[in-house]
């Protein structure tokens, strides 16, 4: 439940030092994609704020998202913010079973009511309330009852932003995103497949520092992280620029490090945080690793024409608009940094 304690006084007395919560205001400034002379007010933040209390529910899911999650390790940023939130309810991660469990997330709905956060992961299925359902409760329901009293809802993954894999055609189970059913209360999505947890605890830092959700883009994910595509910052630009192409995983080219292009990379479309904030602790990512972007991060990704399928023949979603650019090989690196320079502008006109 929220701590009648604030933030500060919870990690001193977990044995965090000022100088390492300093560290932990940086790291959290860098995470937001705020500028250093930030680090202050965010310590004067952090220092009064209370953990809010967070309720997960997995509806339609893998749990590559909550895996994603806890790939972290303490005393990294990601651990600390996982220990400042007071993780009320989370089917894979709690120890209590049953109606023990569902006692305690009606405690937390019932004693946080109007400030908690509940976190999704997965779809909800319409077809068959049937199809998916947690204590005898189906997934819809269940949303919609503890969505109630939440002050934002944060949905992470591709499922539960967009539909993901179980959306995928023909959707046999009928699913639906978290912001196909919830209207009156402010939701964020956090998409990919899965989502990076640094971007994962970035929004939850964010939230548990100013108190409201970060600046979102017109799919309600954080400009922060999804203002610029993988190809905008992706280590392989110069070669795409320059026409050179790896032509299988094998050739000249991919030893080269070449342009993933023509092997279906969906990089110049997708807008995610892959190429700067990397995977498992910024080690790498997949472009880095010899393989083209999915495009995950992206509404309906799955039914997009083929992982290996360069976006030069089109997709089953924009295959107009990408047609045009099989003749002018660098047009939709072009037309994809400019958009990305638009929203970025936009991005830091409106965080201002
Ligand atoms: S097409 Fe893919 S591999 Fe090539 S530069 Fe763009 S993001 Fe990188
Ligand atoms: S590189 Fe592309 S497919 Fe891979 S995780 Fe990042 S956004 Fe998703």
């Amino acid at each position: 439940m929220t701590d009648a304690i604030t933030l500060g006084e919870h990690l001193r007395a977990q044995g965090i030092s000022r100088r390492g919560f300093l560290k932990f205001c940086a790291a959290t400034a860098s995470l937001m994609a705020l500028p250093p002379n930030m680090v202050p007010a965010i310590a004067k933040a952090l220092e009064t704020a209370r953990r809010p209390s967070v309720i997960w529910l997995s509806f339609q899911e893998c749990t590559g998202c909550t895996e994603s999650l806890t790939r972290s390790h303490a005393p990294t940023v990601e651990g600390l913010i996982f220990n400042t939130i007071s993780l009320d309810y989370h089917h894979t991660l709690q120890v209590a079973a049953g109606h023990q469990a569902e006692q305690a997330r009606a405690d937390a709905m019932k004693e946080n009511w109007g400030k908690y956060l509940v976190v999704v992961d997965g779809s909800i299925p319409l077809g068959d309330p049937g199809f998916s359902t947690i204590a005898g409760v189906s997934n819809v329901e269940m949303l919609q009852e503890t969505v109630k009293g939440a002050a934002a809802v944060v949905a992470v993954g591709s499922c539960a932003a967009f539909g993901g894999l179980p959306g995928a055609a023909p959707n046999p189970t009928g699913a639906v995103s978290v912001r196909d059913l919830v209207k009156d209360t402010p939701v964020i999505n956090v998409p990919g497949c899965p989502p990076i947890p640094v971007v994962i605890t970035g929004v939850l830092a964010h939230y548990l520092t100013f108190g409201k959700l970060p600046a979102l883009d017109e799919l309600g994910r954080p400009k922060a992280f999804y203002g610029q595509t993988i190809h905008d910052r992706c280590y392989r630009r110069p070669f795409y620029e320059r026409g050179k192409f790896a032509e299988s995983f094998d050739d000249e080219g991919a030893k080269k490090g070449w342009c993933l292009y023509k092997l279906g990379c969906k990089g110049p479309i997708t807008y995610n945080a892959c190429a700067t904030t990397k995977w498992n602790e910024g080690v790498s990512f997949p472009i880095e690793a010899g393989h083209g972007c999915l495009g995950c991060s992206q509404p309906r990704f799955w039914d997009l024409g083929g992982f290996y399928k360069p976006l030069s023949q089109g997709t089953s979603t924009n295959a107009e608009t990408l047609a045009a650019a099989a003749a002018a090989g660098v047009a939709i690196g072009v037309g994809s940094a400019m958009l990305s320079k638009r929203r970025k502008d936009q991005s830091q006109k409106e965080e201002v």
